[in-house]
């Protein structure tokens, strides 16, 4: 499949209007996975996710794949509160947790759809450990499990993985540790691997994203795109764009559920200072994709998030053709 100037994609997830059973693909989930497909279609996005409408949360669902007990609830950050699972023995992956939610979503479309996975990192940060005693052996056990999901969704046809690791804008002093658990995770994988981060210090770890072992690096810019003069990662990544070592998946839309529907022109203008930043050559703009900040899990409406998404998708369209190469 040939992908025009500028690809689009999202992060992962869309509002759920019902709720399914938590970590399940029950027949819910599969309902309104079938829309969520249909409307990326109908918006004309070029690689599409399948909205994880069966996610409980992220550490959780794998604790449970890995027949690990679960805690009761904890405070992860903020006002957040997980179940984390206990590693308290050797992490063994015995049967997929993310292969049957891709095949399903895979079936419903002729577009590529990604695979979808925690990566060792965050699973390691969001878990409790009485096995492992160092950091890195907690982080590389979970690198094998990530690893051993990463073969089963090849295996099933996924040309595109996402590893998401959220927290390394969180933990940028480990950034070694993750780059070598992000190794360990696609080892023997030939699909193009991307990696989602958010929430966190940008700025600290920019310099260190591009020897990060993946293909794409999807990031969170909307806002910074709005004021380009003040921005310290924006600075940076005019003296050093990212997309001379690795495509980079720009977020122009603002995910956060209080922020209205932006307008073409807002976002269109948020792209073309993308190009100036990371595109200033022809060979450096092929390697940039546009895609919203992060998943839509936050909002209640799917009809708000459907509009957001309409104008990514206009305001792209309309900036593909002033870029005819
Ligand atoms: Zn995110």
């Amino acid at each position: 499949m040939t992908l025009p100037l500028l690809p689009t994609s999202g992060v992962g997830s869309w509002p759920k209007k019902k709720r399914g059973q938590k970590g399940n693909l029950d027949a819910v989930s599969k309902k309104e996975t079938a829309e969520f497909i249909k409307n990326q279609e109908q918006l004309g996005i070029d690689i599409l996710v399948d909205g994880e409408f069966y996610r409980g949360d992220m550490a959780t669902d794998y604790g449970r794949a890995l027949a690990l007990p679960i805690a009761d609830w904890t405070r992860s950050y903020g006002n957040r509160f997980w179940k984390k699972p206990i590693v308290d023995r050797q992490l063994i992956a015995k049967e997929a947790l993310q292969t049957e939610p891709y095949i399903y979503a895979q079936s419903l479309t002729t577009h590529p759809v990604k695979g979808m996975l925690t990566g060792p990192t965050t699973l390691a940060n969001w878990s409790l450990h009485t096995y492992y005693r160092k950091r890195e052996d907690r982080v590389f056990a979970y690198a094998d499990v990530v690893n051993f999901e990463a073969k089963e969704l090849e295996k099933a046809g996924a040309k595109y993985i996402q590893i998401d690791e959220p927290a390394i804008g969180e933990y940028h002093w480990e950034a070694e540790l993750f780059n070598e658990g992000l190794r360990r995770a696609r080892e023997g994988i030939t699909a193009y691997i991307i990696t989602h981060i958010c929430y966190g210090d940008f700025k600290l770890v920019y310099p260190r994203l591009k020897n990060l072992s993946v293909d794409q690096i999807d990031i969170e810019l909307a806002n910074d795109l709005d004021r380009p003069e003040q921005s310290e990662l924006i600075t940076q990544m005019k003296k050093d764009p990212l997309t001379q070592y690795k495509d980079v998946a720009v977020g122009v839309i603002d995910i956060r559920p209080d922020v209205p529907v932006e307008d073409v022109d807002t976002v269109t203008r948020r792209i073309k200072t993308t190009i100036d930043i990371l595109g200033p050559t022809p060979d450096l703009l092929q390697r940039i994709w546009i895609k919203p900040d992060c998943g839509f899990r936050t909002h209640k409406n799917p009809t708000t998030a459907y509009a957001k998404m309409k104008v990514m998708m206009d305001a792209v369209k309309k900036v593909r053709e002033q870029y005819v190469l």
